[in-house]
């Protein structure tokens, strides 16, 4: 990740609640599956119950497409806020997880009243999240 990505990640997580929050990651990844996340792109939050749930904006996901091939980058992951909950993908994160596929980094932050941030990274292996620090096969 790249410096200073990680505080500005917090302040936008802070600055989302009590709403879940929603936005894609854009880097690259390397032919040895190293994922580097250079850069978010916030997406608005179309779900009906946004303090429990997010559903992406399709716009906003063409979006950070074109402004990650602008600057040589790709979509390559999402990070969403888990609003006065753990960091661990919820049951409906794990329903649509399929959606992303097993290339995505899926980025989880709690954040909560206090401003107090837990992040954790997540790939999904087609039947599992698996913690991204670890290897995920
Ligand atoms: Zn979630």
């Amino acid at each position: 990740m790249r410096d200073g990505l990680a505080g500005e990640l917090a302040m936008w997580a802070r600055s989302g609640y009590p709403h879940e929050v929603v936005a894609l990651l854009l880097g690259r990844i390397n032919d040895a599956d190293v994922i580097a996340i250079e850069q978010f792109v916030p997406v608005a939050n179309q779900a009906h119950d946004p303090l429990t749930q997010f559903v992406l904006d399709p716009q906003g996901w063409l979006t950070a497409d074109a402004h990650a091939h602008s600057l040589g980058l790709e979509i390559i992951g999402m990070v969403h806020t888990h609003p006065d909950a753990q960091p661990q993908p919820s049951l409906a994160d794990v329903a649509s997880a399929d959606l992303l596929g097993t290339r995505f980094a899926y980025l989880v932050i709690a954040v909560d009243a206090n401003g107090d941030i837990a992040m954790m990274a997540w790939r999904w292996n087609g039947q599992a999240f698996c913690e991204l620090r670890n290897v995920c096969h």
